[in-house]
């Protein structure tokens, strides 16, 4: 049997053609999977689960299909969907992970993680990424109304963008030393992330062990997916 990862689709409106590969994937592949996990950036943007938005609908739909057919599915929230919250997890039966995490899959330990808290050399980045993930400013911004959520949103991403188009690759991409300190810590050799949007296997040398780190890409060509059977994980591509 084989586990599945994915991230950093970023489902939105405009994108259709996203959206129909998930749910193609969903009902193919994933059924014939022993889980799935998303590891962040499912949505290009999410503003709270009282969005009434019915493009949404039909990947909750999808969601629900799969775990309804006891196939689990494990989010982690990314930088872009870190609102999505219990109500969503209720309605479509997934369970969130918290970031990092480390889970056995056949019989070998990898930390999973969406991949921004390494990206360590991004000091305005991780200041942003505080300052959001701090329940009580999620608490403050859902007492906002859903048009300033959405514009509050679409101003981040300008930003972000802006901020992304004016510094070096390498600030943007992990911290080695942060990537070296995590699989220590977790006592892991295997670490798998998306966030970069570098699908890559890294072999690295942690104190003088060989360790991994496989990173997943983005949906916005084609799907990416590391599929794990009992021979190991393997970074493949999804031809749309
Ligand atoms: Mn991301």
């Amino acid at each position: 049997m084989t586990t599945l990862f994915v991230s950093d689709l970023h489902i939105e409106v405009d994108r259709p053609d996203i959206a129909n590969q998930f749910l193609q994937f969903l009902e193919t592949e994933a059924l014939n999977a022993d889980a799935l996990y998303i590891l962040g950036d499912l949505f290009e943007f999410w503003v709270g689960d009282d969005d009434p938005n019915e493009h949404y609908a039909w990947i909750k739909q999808g969601l629900r299909k799969l775990t309804k057919k006891n196939i689990p599915v494990f989010f982690m929230h990314g930088n872009r969907d870190f609102m999505i919250g219990q109500d969503f997890a209720d309605e479509t039966g997934i369970t969130i992970l918290t970031d990092p995490y480390i889970v056995e899959v056949h019989g070998e330990n990898v930390l999973l993680s969406h991949g921004d808290i390494y990206c360590t050399d991004d000091i305005q980045y991780q200041a942003v990424r505080k300052m959001t993930r701090d329940p009580k400013w999620q608490a403050t911004m859902l007492t906002r109304s859903l048009e300033e959520r959405i514009s509050f949103s679409e101003q981040a991403r300008a930003d972000s963008k802006a901020h992304g188009d004016n510094i070096d690759q390498a600030i943007t991409d992990v911290n080695q030393a942060a990537i070296k300190s995590a699989l220590r810590q977790a006592n892991v050799t295997l670490m798998l992330h998306g966030h970069t949007h570098r699908p890559a296997v890294h072999e690295i040398e942690v104190d003088g062990k060989q360790a991994r780190r496989i990173v997943l890409g983005d949906w916005y060509e084609h799907g990416s997916v590391v599929r794990w059977d009992r021979n190991g994980p393997v970074l493949s591509s999804l031809a749309r």
